[in-house]
């Protein structure tokens, strides 16, 4: 949910603001009774409301034109991205309105029903992008304490306001350079695979989060740790990981084996993908505090192989949790079934087609268009695979 109409990824995001609240929470409680009538209970939900601000990948209005505010000029991603100019840049004059939108947005989250808020950190949305702000000067910007004074901040206004709400953070745990198309290896009008962007002149990549600057397709984990901590220490004990961005390496983000419209063929076995994931998740949580709970992500494409390899990770304590994205638009009873020892409904896993990312890139509503009856029925269906088809998808 974005906690302004200016931060919204695309026209349909929904926003947490004061005109929206009563909306919402009619919404959490359809869900909370649906959830009864098919579980019978409802005492076993933890129910969170994702808190964010879009940043470099804003697209609010009809239309879905980006209309970007970033934390700094990025000399791989501006022209993609359409920033353009300066007066882009949030002030820090900015931020500080912005901190106090989030603490109104976790005060509704609490009167609508929510336990916890998530204070998203992640996928190059404005917050993550924060964290990579060597560059920036002033209060927001270069040194560690800097780039992450938006969540201390937020944390602080939230809990001045009175606000008992539990606190948790997506984060991108770790990042690579931008990926584009490799137009020399496309084939049948299909795009080609992922390459890395050239570092055009620069000698270090000094713009992302949880890499290392002088091979940014390393995962170097030493900030994400002290990141980890720092959430510790302002009481966030949830942490869900993840990694990269949807916009500029998805295949790092959400490995799978079709690419979205402005996206690329996988450079690698998506498989390599979700084994990373795990492996990053598994090595911060081996060295985090006890007291700290790590969702991990980034499962979908191991398709019904999913419930398996959850299983043991949970088992092996590498993970304390496994959180399912993609896969719930399809199949949202998985878990319910695979615990409940029935068979795998193969013709409901997600087959990672990512139609449900290219439909809100071009304007349309998020859904399973490919294997969901609902969605598959509706005229948006015939425009996205028209869509795919102009892309070479
Ligand atoms: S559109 Fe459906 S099958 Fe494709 S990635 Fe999304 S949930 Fe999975």
């Amino acid at each position: 949910m974005a906690v302004r109409h200016d931060g919204r990824a695309n026209p349909n995001q929904l926003i947490l603001d004061e005109p929206h609240a009563a909306g919402i929470r009619e919404v959490r409680d359809a869900l909370v009774e649906a959830h009864s009538e098919a579980h019978g209970q409802t005492d076993d939900l933890v129910i969170g409301f994702q808190l964010t601000h879009s940043g470099r990948y804003c697209r609010p209005n009809p239309g879905g034109a980006f209309e970007p505010r970033v934390a700094f000029r990025h000399p791989l991603l501006d022209a993609r991205f359409r920033v353009t100019d300066d007066s882009q840049i949030l002030t820090d004059a900015d931020l500080r309105i912005l901190i106090s939108d989030y603490v109104k947005s976790a005060r509704l989250a609490l009167e609508c029903g929510a336990d916890f808020v998530d204070i998203k950190h992640c996928h190059g949305y404005l917050l993550h992008e924060f964290l990579g702000a060597r560059g920036r000067s002033g209060e927001f910007g270069g040194s560690f304490e800097n780039r992450t004074r938006l969540l201390r901040e937020i944390v602080a206004g939230i809990r001045a306001d009175g606000n008992p709400i539990g606190l948790g953070v997506r984060l991108s745990a770790f990042d690579f350079l931008p990926f584009v198309p490799d137009a020399s290896r496309a084939r049948n009008g299909r795009l080609g695979p992922g390459m890395p962007v050239g570092l055009s002149g620069l000698e270090i990549y000094p713009f992302g989060f949880g890499h290392d600057p002088a091979n940014p397709l390393v995962p170097d984990l030493t900030e994400t740790r002290q990141f980890i901590e720092l959430c510790h220490t302002l009481g966030i004990t949830l942490i869900n990981l993840t990694a990269g961005s949807p916009y500029y390496v998805p295949h790092i983000q959400r490995p799978a084996a079709f690419p979205p419209s402005d996206g690329y063929q996988p450079p690698e076995d998506p498989l390599v993908g979700v084994a990373r994931q795990i492996a990053v998740v598994r090595a911060i949580k081996a060295t985090a505090s006890p007291e700290m709970v790590f969702v991990g992500t980034g499962y979908s494409y191991l398709q019904e192989f999913l419930p398996n390899v959850a299983q043991a990770t949970v088992r092996q304590g590498w993970v304390d949790s496994v959180g399912l994205g993609r896969m719930v638009l399809s199949y949202p009873e998985i878990i319910t079934e695979a615990v409940g020892g029935h068979e795998i409904a193969r013709t409901r896993v997600c087959r990672t087609f990512s139609d449900c990312t290219t439909a809100p890139r071009n304007g349309l509503p998020s859904g399973c268009y490919p294997l969901d009856p609902h969605y598959k029925a509706t005229p948006e269906a015939e425009q996205l695979k028209k869509i795919k088809q102009a892309a070479g998808v």
